[in-house]
């Protein structure tokens, strides 16, 4: 038994069926559908041994592996399983996404339905657990979170009491958990809040392979984003690339546990991958996505940008050649976040570079209709409510929803949330929604609904309980297609 255990909630800790886009279920609040068959279809539970799940989230196995490195007894397990482990543990580690549902998806989604998230439901039952609450009487167990959600704690800050949560973790955070955690163990102070300064960001060679395997294949290719959006978490921190032999590393831990047969790629913009500035390096994509292809059963992308898809037709061609070696699709999750030229400007002047702001309509265009040429299929955020947008500016984004008919892709409409350099400002919230965005809303949803019967059939046809699971999703949709018409 470890003296730390690290964990996250049920709905971080599933494949999602082993396609990314389901998981976005979790930000939905509990709906018509029986919470047990909707948990099934959307984030069913990881198999585990011994309570140790066989995959986990990767930022979850990158602490696990910085903890390792540094001496620590870890225990990594399923949230089910967290009883038996606890008895020893000097200090719970949880890692979090959207805690408390504020992420963009959630918002937007409690904000119609008013209701809390799945996710945010989840992660309280996770901290409420008797079993904890125990170890804290009797062994004193300190409970540390971290991970990409943990901005969210700064808007919660009696709910950190209420949980019994002692440490929030900020950041990049190789290069101060072990002295953060050694602190816990010894029982020493340790602070309520840690921001991970710029100064303590990890260099490449101080951020350690996984030893264990993620789920789903993911493996990282390089943190940061050179774009610098306004409204980006992201942009605050360093851009730098994964060599392609720790990439290699990190996929042999997954390839060779068994578990894993196909490979996620991570970065802000897998197009950029081994660049310098805005336009992609066709070496070191070439060389990347041959190895990966080579050694993987299937790949998919975390987030690219259409600039450097339309900036690089031929290379964008070559890759998907590349990829569809061995699988008839693939898929990404891409920001186009407004149609208004205006807008991009103002808080995202750098996003359709080498392109100049002003054409970003036509940059999306030519991107999505390259992506939908090469089967490639992006799940496509906009951003609702940005400071100072104006009428002129929604209509421009409807203008650009429709020009984006004819793509294979979904399109998801997003509140604004305050982050990045304009996290001073105000959150957008259903109240502030005008009969424009509401129209925009509903285009949204019928573009959607549009697809997903095809997008479906893509990617559950492989094998016959798929084409079985297939029907119920089909339903979940038939059904979701008929309450948002009812509201038009
Ligand atoms: S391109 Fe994406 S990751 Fe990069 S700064 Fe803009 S929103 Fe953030």
């Amino acid at each position: 038994m470890g003296e730390i255990v690290l964990t996250a909630d049920r709905t971080l800790m599933s494949n999602y069926h082993h396609n990314e886009f389901l998981g976005f279920g979790t930000c939905a609040p509990p709906n018509f559908i029986p919470e047990w068959l909707y948990s099934y279809l959307f984030f069913p539970p990881l198999q585990t041994h011994r309570g140790h799940p066989w995959t986990a989230p990767y930022g979850l196995r990158k602490a696990e592996a910085q903890l390792l490195k540094e001496g620590f007894k870890v225990d990594t397990v399923s949230p089910s399983h967290l009883q038996k482990h606890l008895g020893e543990a000097k200090v719970l580690g949880i890692h979090v996404m959207d805690p408390f549902g504020l992420g963009p998806a959630s918002t937007t989604l409690a904000s119609i339905f008013k209701k809390e998230p799945y996710l945010a439901k989840h992660f309280q039952a996770l901290l409420s657990k008797p079993c904890i609450r125990e170890a804290k009487q009797k062994n004193r167990l300190k409970v540390i979170v971290g991970g990409p959600g943990a901005w969210q704690f700064r808007y919660r800050e009696s709910a950190v009491k209420e949980l019994g949560i002692d440490c929030i973790v900020e950041g990049e955070a190789e290069n101060v958990i072990g002295k953060l955690f050694k602190a816990a163990v010894e029982g020493q102070e340790i602070p309520r809040h840690y921001e991970v300064d710029v100064a303590e960001t990890p260099s490449i060679e101080e951020i350690p392979d996984i030893v264990h395997p993620s789920i789903n294949g993911l493996i990282e290719i390089g943190r940061g984003c050179c774009r610098g959006c306004q409204f980006c978490n992201v942009t605050l921190r360093p851009l730098r690339w994964y060599p392609v032999e720790k990439i290699e590393r990190e996929l042999n831990v997954n390839l060779d546990s068994g578990k894993v047969k196909g490979a996620c790629l991570h970065a802000e913009d897998v197009m950029l991958y081994g660049s310098k500035n805005t336009l992609p390096n066709e070496e070191k994509l070439v060389q990347l996505h041959e190895m990966v292809v080579k050694r993987c059963e299937g790949i998919s992308w975390s987030h690219c940008s259409l600039a450097a898809i339309a900036s690089s037709p031929k290379l964008f061609e070559k890759l998907s050649e590349i990829i569809l070696q061995k699988q008839s699709w693939w898929g990404v999750e891409i920001g186009i976040e407004t149609g208004s030229p205006e807008i991009a400007k103002k808080i995202m002047p750098a996003k359709a570079h080498p392109f100049s702001a002003e054409k970003w309509h036509e940059v999306v265009v030519e991107g999505m209709g390259l992506a939908h040429d090469n089967k490639l299929v992006p799940a496509c955020t906009l951003i609702v409510g940005l400071p100072e947008e104006k009428e002129e500016d929604v209509t421009k984004t409807m203008d650009l929803v429709d020009d984006l008919n004819g793509m294979r892709s979904l399109i998801v409409p997003l509140f604004f949330v305050p982050l990045g350099h304009l996290k001073s400002e105000d959150w957008f919230t259903n109240t502030k929604l005008n009969e424009l965005h509401k129209q925009l809303l509903i285009q949204c949803a019928e573009h959607d609904f549009r697809w997903v019967d095809n997008l479906l059939d893509m990617s559950f046809s492989d094998k016959w309980y798929k084409r079985l699971t297939k029907e119920f999703y089909k339903g979940f949709s038939t059904i979701a297609k008929r309450k948002v018409r009812e509201i038009e």
